[in-house]
């Protein structure tokens, strides 16, 4: 385990779980892209999605803004952005132990140290 794939780990825990929280322009950017955006935890990646999508004219030019980094970087700092603002709400199931958020917000077992909090 390293920082950086939890990391990762947090950004995909907060953009699958908190949609919710999210701006309509911030969803409009991730759902335009998201088939091809996703870094996945085993390490693989599909982020060249971006270069097409800055070139479509269809977008808003706030989208071209936000995804100007690419759509790693993008996630990334929504991801935090919902983090800081929410922080209880998206902490709320993180481990009493480890205090990593586990798999889903659902999960009642963390993936990281073994911890089980089922009733
Ligand atoms: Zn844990």
């Amino acid at each position: 385990m390293n920082d950086n794939k939890y990391d990762l780990h947090v950004t995909n825990y907060v953009l699958d779980g908190f949609e919710h929280l999210m701006t309509d322009i911030e969803i409009y950017a991730l759902k335009k892209s998201m088939t091809f955006s996703i870094e996945h935890e085993d390490g693989s990646n599909e982020d060249n999605v971006v270069t097409t999508l800055v070139k479509g004219k269809s977008l808003e030019s706030k989208v071209q803004e936000l995804l100007a980094d690419g759509m790693k970087s993008f996630r990334f700092k929504t991801a935090r952005r919902i983090l800081n603002e929410h922080e209880s709400e998206v902490l709320q199931n993180q481990c009493n132990q480890c205090h990593r958020l586990p798999r889903t917000s659902k999960a009642k077992q963390c993936n990281w140290c073994g911890n089980s909090w089922r009733e």
